[in-house]
């Protein structure tokens, strides 16, 4: 492996401009007169919407100053991630909903759903009812014909027919997709690894399978596959665990690598959780597949949501952090009571120090922030020290 000392090649600048791209991508492929369908969710089957000929843009909203505006319809106490998205709806500010066709989300936390309802008052939406209780024999049954119903309704609304063949296309790119940006992922894994979490955070894009960005993911793999950053051994190892941090939401990744951490795994929906498994593309019932790689997503609002341990155990093993740090947006409800557990299973099975961190996208608690993130890193800077010297004795 060689030091890189100038980490900020050209082909991390691409994604800095990932907005623009995307905004060409999606006008372009409108005036080709194919839809522009919003998601809200991982758990969006955006293979279907592709093999339908259509563009899956995520519609998450991560700008605080669309707080106030959302605000004027819904209850202050709700997740910033839904106000700020509601927020964009308000003001008519997100270049990509306004030019949606067909707005997509999923039976998740209760905001959510509830959201979806004042938008749908002026937006065409569907809602894919998402079974809670995944070990329930008839859960899945459920799941397979939610997604056969939408598979029929993008048919029906779009004038298409979507062919097994399109189908297993699209589930080939979103495969190489993830698997492409798995492989960066997993770059963090070295002791000094390349890049920072947050220059792996910035890289992906809103539109999944651009051609152009597939092809900057492969050459990054290429650049950086046999590199170190040797000052990234020096910081504190993080497992960032809990909410996603979507586009202009990434203030806590950044206090942590601020204060000499390196965010080395996001176990969360802007980082591993929903490309760590692919769909199988073989599969002779494609429907079935894709439903299972849905289904099998850890979020909190899944009862009971043992894969999210699981999945943080399998972290843990690869990722080596030396502790944890859990994000939940205030009044996020299901990622808050999971906080529980998750503080056990770091402290009691991984003996990992463990921070939990509820906040929301305004700065004004960053300094306090700051002082239990220092906190933490010094409590997992001795536990290290307790570790090696117990090692060595
Ligand atoms: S955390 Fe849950 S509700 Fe949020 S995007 Fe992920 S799967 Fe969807
Ligand atoms: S962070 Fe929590 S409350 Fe917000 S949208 Fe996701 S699951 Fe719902």
């Amino acid at each position: 492996m060689t030091c890189c000392h100038d980490n900020q090649g050209p082909t991390l600048a691409w994604f800095e401009d990932m907005i623009p791209h995307c905004l060409e991508h999606a006008q372009a492929a409108k005036s080709q007169g194919r839809p522009i369908v919003g998601i809200l969710c991982e758990y969006a089957p955006r293979e279907l919407i592709m093999a339908a000929g259509g563009v899956p843009v995520c519609l998450c909203g991560g700008d605080l100053e669309m707080i106030g505006p959302a605000e004027t319809e819904l209850p202050a106490n709700l997740c910033p991630l839904i106000k700020s998205t509601y927020g964009y709806h308000v003001q008519k500010a997100n270049p990509f909903l306004e030019m949606a066709d067909l707005l997509v989300g999923e039976t998740t936390c209760d905001g959510k759903k509830k959201m979806y309802e004042l938008l749908a008052r002026t937006r065409e939406m569907v809602v894919l009812e998402l079974p809670q209780k995944p070990d329930d024999r008839d859960a899945f049954t459920h799941w397979y014909a939610e997604l056969a119903k939408f598979r029929d309704g993008l048919e029906r609304r779009f004038s298409v027919r979507i062919t097994d063949e399109a189908l297993r296309d699209a589930v080939r790119k979103m495969n190489r997709e993830r698997k492409l940006r798995r492989d960066l992922a997993l770059l963090m894994a070295h002791e000094a690894p390349p890049l920072t979490g947050r220059q792996l955070l910035d890289c992906k894009s809103i539109i999944s399978c651009i051609d152009a960005d597939l092809e900057v993911y492969a050459s990054l793999l290429r650049e950086l596959e046999h590199r170190s950053h040797e000052p990234n051994r020096k910081r504190v190892r993080v497992l960032l665990s809990g909410v996603p941090t979507v586009h202009g939401a990434e203030r806590v990744v950044d206090l942590i690598e601020e204060c000499g951490g390196l965010v080395v795994c996001m176990e969360n929906c802007t980082g591993i959780k929903p490309i760590w498994e692919d769909v199988d593309e073989e599969a002779e019932d494609l429907m079935k597949a894709l439903a299972l790689k849905y289904m099998s997503i850890p979020c909190s609002v899944m009862t009971p949501n043992d894969g999210r341990i699981d999945l943080l155990s399998e972290m843990a093993g690869i990722f080596k952090p030396h502790c944890i740090v859990d994000l939940s947006w205030q009044a996020c409800l299901t990622y808050d009571v999971e906080s529980w557990r998750i503080r056990q299973w770091a402290e009691e099975v991984g003996n990992i120090p463990y921070l939990r961190i509820s906040t929301d996208y305004a700065p004004s608690d960053s300094a306090r922030l700051r002082v239990r993130l220092e906190a933490l890193f010094e409590t997992a800077r001795s536990h290290r020290q307790e570790s090696h010297a117990a090692h060595s004795a």
